[in-house]
């Protein structure tokens, strides 16, 4: 034959161990949540840099054209030359020639640097697929090693709830409806120790009539925040 005091500890017991393993079951499916946020933004690094190597490889080709039709009329307006007619013309088209050659230096230089801003991005592109890789593979591990940590602690809730239905079945019948009706909307703070002359849920002091009922291995809850006390183990 068990005290009320130690049924009533082992109950305090036995639901902080519920209030723990039913935490722990919360975080297993924000992790995964946590991991798929982490495959959407690699993703989506991905893409970007994907993006800036093609607007890379446009801009290039684009004045790698105007390169070429730009040489193309150089060399027209280099046969014009012979065809001048005044020396004032002739000064024009070679001009002309002049400045186009100068604009295609220039953009000479201009695709030298676009192409190497289109290595830079396909190392990026690179970096990003294979980090989009890894994060895939981290949550794919995760997925598993969540789902079987899932799977014990689904099976120790369980055994836990049998404990649990155990220890109530040991109150006596005029104090289990209090018990349950007040377990049921708190949880496990629904007890709590006396401990020093205090409650253990709000540390409000208790009167020593109540300690000594306590100790008469009767019911008392706190006036204060109305936990059902109980002796700590001695
Ligand atoms: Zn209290």
């Amino acid at each position: 034959m068990t005290g009320l005091g130690e049924v009533l500890r082992d109950l305090h017991r036995i639901h902080k161990q519920l209030t723990d393993l039913r935490e722990r079951l919360a975080q297993g499916p924000k992790a995964v949540h946590a991991g798929e946020a982490n495959v959407k933004a690699c993703d989506e690094g991905l893409k970007a840099a994907k993006e800036s190597h093609t607007r890379a490889r446009v801009a290039v080709d684009q004045k790698q054209l105007q390169l070429r039709q730009r040489e193309a009329r150089i060399a027209d307006l280099n046969g014009k030359l012979n065809a001048c007619a005044t020396n004032r013309e002739y000064q024009t088209l070679k001009e002309q020639i002049a400045a186009d050659r100068q604009a295609n230096l220039v953009l000479e230089d201009e695709i030298l640097e676009g192409l190497e801003a289109i290595d830079t991005f396909q190392r990026k592109v690179g970096q990003a697929d294979r980090q989009l890789q890894l994060t895939r593979e981290d949550l794919e591990k995760n997925r598993k090693r969540i789902a079987q940590e899932q799977a014990g602690l689904e099976s120790e809730l369980a055994r836990v709830t049998d404990q649990l239905h155990e220890a109530e079945s040991r109150l006596p019948d005029d104090i289990r409806p209090e018990y349950l009706r007040l377990s049921k909307v708190r949880g496990e703070d629904a007890l709590a120790p006396a401990d020093g002359g205090f409650c253990g849920g709000c540390n409000q002091s208790l009167t020593s009539q109540m300690v000594a009922e306590l100790r008469l291995a009767r019911l008392a809850a706190c006036r204060n925040c109305g936990c059902l006390l109980y002796l700590p183990d001695s």
